[in-house]
């Protein structure tokens, strides 16, 4: 480190740029600085880093990182130097004389960082070489890979709990964004972290719209919703089938969005480069199935789509959690249909668990469902799932456009009592097509071949269309009024709530989905960002202390925030022009673009336009060796432009 500031404060505003710590930084910093163990939960883009960094700047010796992203841990190394920190890596993608490289600066006491992948701490020979110098601390980063019942399991992760009984004096602290308290119990237990302190953190993402919309035509509302809002931004399209990430990323390149496909089909090599290319450009879109995971920590993803509809809330929250980590305002979109319902039930149906773990992922399923047709907050949704109270957010699609409600009674009526005279025909297997085609009376081979016009529910529902009557049964399903049956042919059947519904015990009240002009507002969605939340909307305060990057931007003045009437407003002419000039630095330096400087410290340099190398030094983002790396080139672009 080039200076030797006393205090994390201190740090963090001369090495990283930033003026004050975000929710619980400052206090686990304390607990680990002060020698303690922690344990910190904090959602992606919390700023989890921090906690480990500079107590590692700050106390003696080196601060040795395990994580098992080894993609990753070249960029994060970069990010590191760029901020002058004196950071190195070991693991399995470097050649023998490279690690001998860096293991020669470890013991020469010149790494203030290290990461390392577990398989590799674990080894004797790196546990004799960490033996023979001062180790500040051990951050133990993605922690929950230690549960064995989670989805990230590594068996490496259990190894790590000798860590205690090999360096019983030196402070660990794990990290994740996994929120389950089961996973919080694993991580205390497996590692041996009994005395941690732990700090917990909301699992909000105030930054985050959230907004689900009916499935018509998946490509061109993709393609509508790109153009519209994320024109220019990179962003993250999931999608269930390989060959539905071919055939999207092909339309979205033809519509001038530019896009690449990536799927465990894919050659090794060709998944690297996207990955590469993803982290290294401004504004590509990469159309991916779930393969396209763990270790995207690009901090600028602007939104991130569902096509299909993901198996659960815990998958969900994960996907689109990797959008706007920097805590700029970003999009969760989703497009997903009755078509999706059913295809997910069959997955259920034809999985090979048993009993047990079936109800599991169809509870999982309900669970998804029910966010999707929710009328309230999206956010009080996902947030409650995790266990989280929270009030209405001000910035989901149900929040921004309260979907109209109406007496759906005499609809549902009609739609169930089809179903059950379908029900009857048991040999025969009819889904929500053949209902609906009933209800509007419309003739159809099958419909003929099974003589359907002669039930009495024939035609008594043309009052609504076709789409209408899908969101009838989608909400049904939703509220469990019906159900679809598990033979894996997806029949409708009514459930015992369902029957209390045609007995007239039960009214029904449904949503009118919001119509795509109203959904769309492209600059109503974007502009109502992060600033919007606390004023007019009772969204708690619990909001604002834990959304860091909020407070960062009332203090900042931020540009992009429409709220804040007393800041100058951004040239967007001249923000393009610092991203250019970026692009350019980025490529000559061989690092992604962020590495940099991030879009938020851009953004800020477009509005503010300081003039001088004491103005520049005040904007959050720039530290002491950005100024001095980056600082006149800045100031000379800004002139020249003015
Ligand atoms: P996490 O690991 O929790 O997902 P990071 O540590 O990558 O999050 O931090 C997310 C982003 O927020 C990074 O760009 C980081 O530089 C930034 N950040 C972290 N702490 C602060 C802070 N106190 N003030 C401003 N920005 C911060
Ligand atoms: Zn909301």
């Amino acid at each position: 480190m080039p200076t030797s500031p006393a205090t994390p404060l201190e740090v963090l505003r001369a090495v990283f740029g930033y003026h004050a710590f975000r929710g619980h930084q400052a206090a686990a910093i304390d607990q680990v600085l002060a020698g303690g163990d922690a344990i910190v939960l904090m959602p992606t883009g919390g700023g989890k880093s921090l906690c480990y960094q500079i107590p590692a700047l700050l106390r003696p010796g080196t601060g040795v990182v395990v994580s098992p992203l080894i993609a990753l841990m070249q960029d994060q190394v970069e990010a590191l130097r760029g901020l002058g920190i004196r950071a190195g890596f070991l693991n399995s993608t470097q050649s023998a004389p490279e690690r001998a490289e860096v293991e020669q600066a470890l013991v020469q006491g010149n790494l203030d960082l290290l990461y390392v992948a577990p398989e590799r701490l674990t080894l004797p020979a790196t546990v004799r070489l960490l033996s023979t110098i001062p180790i500040a601390l051990f951050a133990i980063d993605e922690a929950h890979c230690v549960a064995q019942w989670g989805h990230d399991f590594r068996p490496d992760y259990l190894q790590l709990s000798m860590l205690a009984d090999t360096w019983p004096t030196v402070p660990r602290i794990a990290l994740t964004a996994t929120a389950t308290a089961a996973t919080h119990r694993e991580i205390t237990e497996r590692l041996r972290l009994e005395n941690a302190q732990h700090f917990v953190s909301s699992f909000d993402r105030p930054n985050i719209t959230y907004r689900i919309e009916p499935k018509d035509s998946p490509a061109k509302q993709l393609t509508t919703f790109i153009k519209r809002e994320h024109a220019g931004d990179a962003g993250i399209v999931y999608a269930l089938a390989r060959a539905s990430t071919e055939k999207l990323a092909t339309t979205l390149t033809a519509a001038g969005i530019p896009a690449l496909p990536y799927h465990a089909g894919l050659d090794a090599r060709t998944r690297r480069d996207t990955q590469a290319r993803f982290l290294n450009e401004d504004g590509l879109v990469v159309v991916a199935t779930i393969a396209f995971g763990m270790g995207i920590d690009k901090p600028d993803v602007r939104f991130v789509a569902h096509v299909d509809l993901p198996r659960s809330i815990e998958g969900y929250y994960q996907d689109t959690g990797r959008a706007g980590r920097d805590g700029e305002p970003a999009t969760a979109w989703m497009a997903y249909g009755l078509n999706d319902v059913v295809q997910q039930r069959r997955f259920i149906v034809e999985s090979a668990g048993d009993e047990t773990y079936k109800r599991q992922l169809s509870a999982h399923l309900n669970a998804m469902l029910a966010l999707c047709e929710t009328v309230e907050c999206r956010r009080q949704n996902l947030l409650s799932y995790f266990g989280e109270a929270s009030a209405p957010c001000g910035n989901c699609d149900t929040c921004l456009n309260p979907p109209a409600s109406w007496d759906g009674t005499v609809a549902a009526q009609k739609l169930l009592s089809t179903a059950v005279r379908l029900d009857r025909e048991r040999r025969q297997h009819f889904g929500a097509g053949q209902l609906i085609d009933i209800l509007c009376g419309r003739e159809t081979v099958r419909t003929r071949q099974w003589n359907h016009q002669s039930l009495s529910t024939w035609g008594i529902g043309t009052e609504l269309t076709d789409p209408q009557w899908r969101g009838v049964v989608r909400q049904l399903l939703a509220r469990g009024d019906l159900a679809l049956s598990t033979d894996g042919h997806s029949t409708l059947w009514v459930t015992d709530l369902g029957w209390e519904v045609l007995r007239g015990g039960r009214a029904v009240y449904l949503a009118t989905p919001a119509t795509p002009s109203q959904r769309a507002g492209g600059s109503q969605a974007k502009g109502v960002g992060h600033g919007d939340h606390g004023e007019g909307v009772d969204c708690g305060d619990h909001r604002r202390s834990v959304s860091p990057s909020d407070q960062e931007k009332h203090r900042n003045g931020d540009p992009t925030d429409p709220g804040d009437t007393g800041a100058p407003a951004e040239d967007s002419e001249l923000f393009e022009a610092l991203r250019a000039w970026r692009t350019g630095e980025a490529r000559a330096r061989a690092v992604p673009p962020y590495v940099v400087f991030h879009d938020a410290t851009l953004h800020v340099i477009a509005a503010q336009q300081p003039v001088t190398l004491a103005d520049l030094a005040a904007i959050s983002g720039v530290g002491t060796k950005k100024l001095e790396t980056y600082g006149q080139a800045v100031l000379d672009l800004l002139s020249a432009a003015a």
